[in-house]
């Protein structure tokens, strides 16, 4: 198997290779290069030991931060994943992160703990501040099964590059403010299914441009822009109060529909929009209980305390709320403590391998399980076969979403399309 430094190059990314290397668990960490920063012998030893049982092309150790970072300066070939202690002696974890950060060192991390929840909260905040991915944390003792989970996103995050980084749009931020103000922009709705039952539970808004020359423009070219751009407001009230407007005109006509809205995880730092969104749904008819909000998980997280006051606020007036493309985020278990959600989404990358691939069954099988256990409903998005659908009724989760079932499709197509369905 060829290695090389270079990402695009890792094996796991695609296709039949990356099948071959996690087709067991037990190979997870094929070809990776690791380095496992712990100042505890044995503890490092057993990591190591784990690691190498995993599959890792080298594992290479350090006894605290200092002598890590000098490998990581005196290492050839670039880490895919470093693994470290918070409390060392010499140069703490803290330190050695925020020495990556200021390095630009590209690799994945991996944090083993043995400290509270709550710090290691503030732990991945700062990593993130700092621009480390991380993959989560370990608490110790660490477990195969632990990093076999840790890894798998790794590979994941590979795989998606684009859910990092995104292309630029092929339009300019004026185009399509200009767009907006005029209108052109409708949601497509793609159905989401109870597994169990077949049934039609709602559906997801999905913002298309119905661009006069260029025909139906899909979200990546203009979402991302907005976003940066601070300019993705104009564009969610719209879709808010079509949404919301069209599932009440559903509801009356006797579909029992709820309709899912995405929104921008960036606007819940504005300790207003909680009032605000619930304003724009009301005025159109609809009961807040029949609108999700899905949000995905993010490290652009700047004013924590807004988002948490208005995810609670949201709740309290009766939204569900969604943790959308989860396990591609940073540290999908401690946003779900912390924030009341009541619906799991499940990154359609799993989803999509799951029937192929040990390591994204396993990330899909934790999902699920972590659903039940708090008790929240699980969706899996991107069925896109029989054999997906079949494993994702087997194993229990709770509605699927993917173009097996259907494409996102026109409010005016969704009545018709139901009644065949079903
Ligand atoms: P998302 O919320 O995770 O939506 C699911 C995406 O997966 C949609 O892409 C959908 O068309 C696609 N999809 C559904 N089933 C399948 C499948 O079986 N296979 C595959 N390969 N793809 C499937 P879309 O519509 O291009 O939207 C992309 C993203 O743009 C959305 O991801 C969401 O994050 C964002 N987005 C869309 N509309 C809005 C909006 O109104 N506001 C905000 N803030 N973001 C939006
Ligand atoms: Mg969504
Ligand atoms: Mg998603």
């Amino acid at each position: 198997m060829p290695m090389s430094s270079n990402n695009s190059e890792l094996p796991g990314l695609e296709g039949d290779a990356r099948d071959d290397l996690v087709a067991e668990a037990g190979d997870v960490a094929a070809g990776l290069t690791i380095l496992v920063a712990e100042d505890h012998e044995f503890q490092r030893s057993m990591m190591v030991a784990m690691l190498e049982d995993l599959g890792a092309r080298s594992v290479h150790e350090a006894e605290d931060g200092a002598a890590a970072l000098e490998i990581t300066r005196e290492l050839e070939q670039p880490f895919d994943i470093i693994v470290t202690d918070i409390d060392m002696p010499g140069m703490d974890g803290m330190a050695f992160i925020r020495r990556l950060g200021e390095a630009k060192v590209a690799a994945s991390l991996i944090v083993s703990s043995s400290l509270d929840r709550a710090l290691l909260d503030s732990i991945e905040t700062m990593s993130a501040a700092y621009g480390i991915r991380l993959l989560g944390t370990i608490e110790k003792p660490a477990s195969p099964e632990r990093f076999a989970e840790l890894i798998a996103t790794h590979w994941q995050m590979r795989a998606n590059p684009e859910k990092q980084r995104a292309p630029a749009s092929p339009f300019a931020l004026d185009e399509v403010l200009a767009g907006i103000a005029n209108d052109e922009f409708v949601p497509f709705y793609q159905p989401k299914i109870e597994l169990r039952t077949g049934r039609v539970r709602g559906v997801e808004a999905l913002a298309r441009w119905r661009h006069p020359r260029r025909g139906v423009v899909l979200p990546y070219a203009f979402i991302q822009l907005l976003e940066q751009h601070d300019q993705i407001g104009e564009l969610t009230w719209s879709m808010l109060a079509q949404a919301a407007a069209q599932c009440r005109r559903w509801r009356e006509a006797g579909f029992d529909l709820d309709v899912s809205v995405n929104l921008s995880v960036a606007q819940l730092g504005d300790p207003a929009i909680a009032d605000a969104v619930t304003w724009q749904v009301v005025q159109q008819g609809l009961d807040p209980r029949h609108m999700v909000l899905e949000i995905t998980e993010s490290v652009a997280m700047s004013n924590v305390g807004a988002v948490l006051e208005n995810l609670a606020r949201l709740r309290m007036k009766g939204f569900g709320l969604s943790i959308d493309d989860y396990g591609t985020g940073y540290s999908s278990m401690q946003q779900l403590t912390r924030v009341p959600f009541t619906e799991l989404k499940i990154d359609q990358s799993f989803v999509a391998h799951a029937t192929r691939q040990q390591a994204s069954r396993l990330v899909l099988e934790s999902s699920l399980d972590m659903s039940r256990k708090l008790n929240i409903t699980s969706v899996a998005e991107g069925a896109e076969t029989q054999e997906d659908w079949n494993l994702l009724r087997d194993c229990g989760c709770d509605l699927a979403q993917g173009f097996f079932i259907a494409r996102p499709m026109e409010a005016e197509a969704v009545p018709e399309w139901i009644r065949q369905w079903e």
